[in-house]
């Protein structure tokens, strides 16, 4: 694993995190599409935190919209294999 991983970079810290990436239903396209989840950082008064109950986003490919996940969907989410590769 890199030094430069992004987490360990203060500067950095604000940049979205790629979890990993599943065909999930998007309301925009009406159909099943690849997204992007991300874990997004939140700025809290003067610093980013990774955890916030809202912090795992899924983006689609196709329209670029992105869906807040909660629940068993975020904890998948989160539970995703990391690859810094
Ligand atoms: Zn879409």
């Amino acid at each position: 694993m890199s030094v430069f991983h992004p987490d360990r970079l203060p500067s950095l810290s604000r940049l979205p995190t790629e979890l990993g990436r599943e065909e999930r239903f998007c309301d925009a396209c009406g159909e099943s599409t690849e997204h992007i989840l991300y874990r997004v950082p939140k700025k809290v008064v003067l610093v980013y935190v990774k955890n916030h109950p809202e912090n795992v986003h899924a983006t689609c490919i196709k329209c670029a919209r992105s869906t807040v996940l909660t629940g068993e969907e975020r904890q998948r989410a989160l539970s995703q294999p990391e690859d810094y590769s």
